[in-house]
């Protein structure tokens, strides 16, 4: 604090990348810095700046052009400055939208993609920001279609700042809120509050799913025109399933009119009931009540019909059984517009795992992991509620056609479902646990270390899954790559050996099952509209950064 950095320090603790930092000294002044330049701030106003040869100028000009600092008590902020021109040097570029799979250079200016390829570099100005991304993959911005960001009304568990920090860890530059929140999202006014909320408070595209009914009741239907007016993408009770077919074909009907896909977390209420695990083995071994599989079958069968009949397009939520993923994949084989997600718990993990990490290891888990030296194995108790989650995890061969489905583009997108929940609300009995994980940080890892390292998928396909049949599934003009598009972009190196450790998650909640795993794979930076959100090179030397 208050020391002085040397310049060099600085360049390797920043690279040439658009960060910001403060750092308050004794005189009482705060040091903004970004990859170009140095603010010194004090009470409200700019006393000088420096660019990294350490040449100091007085500002306003510069300032002004670069959208100028406030200071506001201990709050600041500064402008984009530097951040509209970026040149990503030696990655291999795949963009599954264009057919892309190069090593080549990709340049970013104002905030849209502005080439790709060798003359890029040519193309770009002689002082333009590099970032040497050699030996990694540089791919449209990941796209989570199913987040809980709890707000407004569950802050405690998670906020949209919070939310969006995680996501940005992930890789993802663009993520969609579920209506679950309190109050729902099923009327304009939230929809309007949360796109201020985010347009302050993300880091990254937060788009919204309105509700299917009025407060996810399954009874009323909520305004879906003015939903849409409000800028959701979709409409979705999830959390919840609208039990009455009737008012499901009332809702496909509206849906299509308003041109809204329809996204639908499967459960039959009368056949799950109180289940708080998969109805098998384990459920009875353990004596917990079941979830069986045809609970959430019974209204993918539904979906299919009602799809079907109205013409609708319907999209299947966190696919967990076997039997959802072949009723998807002959009704897709039909050409009825509905599609599935898949989750990577459900294609991780199975219900042995609540008996404990022992019984998980010698069973389902058997092969799932290669050790590490100097990382020992993950433990858990028996009962742990970080396995609980809804759909439930299912059998070893539910995992298998979970896995198959995504392959085979039955289940065609690959999403979180993370859902924070405070400590002390999964520190209870495992019946009266709230069910959801976190999962925004280890999605790209788990689908790696499942479906590219297993050599089931290559790199291309598997980021499809999360780039361009998200963005079709939502209409949004993003996924690609191509020259004019916004730069989202995500830079990922796939074999990283890494752990997640509580104490570093970004997210507000703890309740991930998968902290102290050894990871393969992960996101190294997150670049939304051309600017650097999140990149590893801040997280990996915090000792570099600190001074
Ligand atoms: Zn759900």
């Amino acid at each position: 604090m208050g020391i002085e950095p040397t310049w060099p320090a600085w360049k390797a603790g920043t690279l040439p990348l658009s960060y910001t930092r403060t750092e308050k000294n004794s005189k009482d002044w705060v040091r903004v810095v970004n990859a170009e330049h140095e603010f010194a701030l004090s009470a409200g106003k700019c006393l000088a700046v420096a660019n990294g040869e350490g040449v100091v100028r007085f500002p306003t000009p510069l300032l002004r052009k670069t959208g100028g600092c406030a200071l506001n008590g201990a709050a600041w902020c500064v402008g984009s400055q530097g951040m509209n021109s970026l040149l990503l040097t030696g990655g291999r570029v795949i963009d599954p939208a264009s057919n892309r799979d190069e090593v080549t250079d990709v340049w970013v200016k104002d905030g849209k993609i502005a080439a790709i390829g060798h003359d890029a570099a040519n193309a770009a100005p002689r002082d333009v920001k590099r970032l040497d991304v050699e030996g990694q993959v540089v791919c449209p911005g990941l796209i989570d279609i199913h987040t809980h960001l709890r707000e407004p009304g569950q802050s405690a568990k998670e906020t949209i700042a919070t939310g969006s920090a995680a996501a940005a860890r992930g890789g993802f530059t663009t993520i969609v809120c579920m209506p679950n929140t309190s109050p729902a999202i099923d009327n304009s006014g939230t929809v309007a509050l949360i796109h201020e909320r985010a347009a302050s408070q993300s880091s990254v595209n937060i788009l919204v799913a309105g509700a299917i009914t009025k407060n996810l009741a399954g009874e009323e239907l909520a305004p879906i025109g003015s939903l849409k007016r409000a800028g959701v993408v979709a409409i979705t009770d999830d959390g919840h399933c609208v039990q009455n077919n009737e008012v499901m074909r009332r809702a496909l009907e509206y849906a299509k009119m308003f041109d809204l896909p329809l996204m639908d977390h499967c459960q039959d209420y009368a056949l799950v009931s109180e289940g708080v695990m998969h109805e098998g083995y384990w459920s009875i071994a353990l004596g917990l009540r079941g979830w069986p599989a045809a609970g959430e079958e019974m209204i993918v069968g539904r979906n299919i019909l009602l799809a079907e009949a109205t013409g609708a397009r319907v999209h299947c939520q966190h696919i967990s059984t076997a039997g959802s993923v072949s009723l998807l994949r002959e009704a897709r084989k039909r050409g009825i517009p509905i599609s599935g997600e898949a989750c990577p718990h459900h294609f991780t993990l199975t219900d042995a795992a609540i008996a404990g990490s022992e019984r998980f290891w010698q069973a389902d888990g058997a092969g799932l992991l290669t050790e590490r030296q100097g990382i020992a194995m993950p433990g858990w108790p028996a009962y742990d509620t970080n396995f609980k989650m809804n759909p439930p995890l299912r059998s070893a061969r539910d995992r298998e056609a979970i896995l198959e489905g995504v392959v085979d583009g039955t289940l065609e997108i690959v999403c979180s479902d993370h859902a924070p929940h405070c400590d002390y609300e999964k520190e209870v009995e495992f019946d009266y646990a709230p069910f959801g994980i976190t999962g925004l940080e280890t999605e790209l890892t788990l689908s790696l270390m499942q479906l590219y390292h297993t050599k089931r998928m290559d790199l291309p396909a598997l980021i499809s899954r999360f780039t361009i049949h998200p963005a079709r599934l939502l209409n949004l003009p993003k996924g690609t790559l191509e020259i004019g598009a916004e730069a989202d972009i995500t830079v990922i190196d796939p074999d990283r050996e890494w752990t997640l450790e509580p104490g570093q998650t970004a997210s507000k909640s703890r309740n991930c099952p998968f902290f102290g795993w050894p990871l393969r794979g992960k996101a190294t930076a997150t670049i939304v509209k051309g600017r650097v959100v999140w990149a590893e090179q801040f997280a990996a030397q915090p000792a570099a950064m600190a001074h």
